[in-house]
């Protein structure tokens, strides 16, 4: 069956909206951390309603929710959710996007025009071989592109706009969510579950074509503080204790081969992010990753053995370390709904791509949706780089992402009797 293609492509929705700045803000207490996240959550109820989409309405923490009710015939397909979420990482600035579309790539590193020392290479990305006669979007190398996970939103969007344009498409009711804050981890306590009115969902924020997840990592965060004594350095002999050299000693205790730059597959890491350094106090936050639990009370241990084994070894300093859990491997849940990893891998096959799982090494707002009664794996988006300058996609990785989710309604509906 040919189907009526949307009125505008993922190509332009997606040019559109990763221009506007939407980065999320560690430390914030407030949901969305930013006010620029509103813009495009706004600009997306516009749309939705624009596109004739049902029950649009944006909650006071900058989430997006509309329906697309099935037809009559198919009432007893349950209502299959999809989200993405609008804010891009605080890691890289996000700030004057300039997306620029490399057309019919045809091989070789890709340099970034406003930054030559940023290259694409053809040695560190084997996805390029595959990309050849592509169009392949990146930044001018001086911001992150946003693909994660504006393409999620632009494929999304343009599932909708697919749906509108093929009435006769025999599927259940469609659910859409875009959330705020999924980067700073916070913005998924404040979706409505229940509202949203969905039974299972998928998160559209993965990497490459093809790819479905439905295992992440568990992950907690370890709070270190290193409490020492100030004094003038002038008269500090015998009495200063500096909990900046204790913070360093520490870090650098910590084994090498358990960093995520030494780590990759489903081998866990302990990853020092950010912190702040005193004489008197000092501070570092370390996230802590496994697939496995016991693999993570490992890690846990090590942290606080050498916090120990430090305390012992400076006479006066102090180490505290607090963990908290931040979401855990939705796997746990997922192993007893195989169907919605499978219907993905035949949407996937579907549009014409190589289907395959793989773990992610990452967390999603599915880990924690799948945990408060929402089951929900994730699919691929086509993006690479996440986070980084040297983030891109495609015209076609995106093409192929609206197309698995346009066949993933339908095989949904065929499947659920
Ligand atoms: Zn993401």
């Amino acid at each position: 069956m040919s189907l009526r293609p949307p009125r505008e492509s993922v190509v332009d929705r997606f040019l559109r909206y990763v221009r506007i700045n939407t980065q999320s803000k560690e430390g914030e207490s407030r949901t969305p951390s930013t006010e620029s996240q509103w813009v495009l959550a706004r600009l997306l109820v516009e749309e939705l309603r624009a596109l004739g989409a049902s029950d649009v309405r944006i909650s006071e923490h900058c989430m997006v929710y509309a329906s697309l009710p099935g037809v009559p015939a198919l009432a007893h397909v349950p209502p299959i959710g999809f989200l993405a979420h609008v804010d891009t990482s605080p890691a890289v600035s996000g700030d004057a996007v300039n997306p620029i579309v490399h057309r019919n790539y045809q091989g070789g590193d890709i340099v970034l025009p406003g930054d030559p020392s940023q290259v694409i290479t053809v040695e560190q990305h084997a996805i390029l071989a595959t990309m050849i006669g592509d169009d392949i979007i990146t930044t001018d190398g001086t911001t992150l592109l946003g693909s994660d996970d504006k393409a999620g939103v632009a494929t999304i969007m343009t599932l909708v706009d697919m749906l509108q344009q093929n009435p006769d498409l025999r599927r259940g009711t469609v659910k859409i969510g875009f959330t705020s804050d999924e980067e700073i981890g916070s913005g998924i306590e404040k979706f409505d579950v229940e509202g949203f009115g969905a039974k299972f969902a998928y998160t559209v924020d993965g990497d490459a074509p093809g790819e479905i997840n439905h295992e992440t990592w568990s992950a907690r965060l370890a709070t270190v503080t290193f409490h020492g004594h100030s004094t003038h350095p002038g008269t500090a002999k015998g009495v200063m204790i500096n909990a900046i050299d204790a913070m360093a000693s520490y870090l650098t205790q910590l084994p090498a081969d358990m960093r995520p730059e030494t780590t990759e597959d489903r081998v866990g890491f302990l990853h020092a992010y950010g912190g702040t350094m005193d004489v008197e106090t000092s501070t570092v936050r370390i996230i802590l990753r496994d697939f496995e639990t016991a693999g993570l009370n490992g890690k846990e241990r090590l942290l606080r053995e050498r916090a120990s084994a430090l305390e012992r070894a400076v006479p006066g300093l102090r180490v505290s370390v607090d963990v908290i859990e931040q979401y855990r491997n939705m796997n746990d849940v997922l192993k007893d709904y195989p169907q919605l990893t499978e219907f993905a891998l035949e949407a996937t096959r579907r549009a014409g791509l190589a289907p395959r799982t793989r773990p992610i090494r990452g967390g999603t707002d599915g880990s924690k949706l799948t945990f408060r009664g929402l089951p929900c794996p994730n699919i691929f988006t086509g993006g690479q780089n996440f986070h980084s300058k040297l983030e891109f996609n495609s015209r076609r990785h995106l093409e192929k992402t609206t197309e698995t989710l346009v066949h993933l309604v339908q095989v949904f509906a065929e499947e659920t009797r």
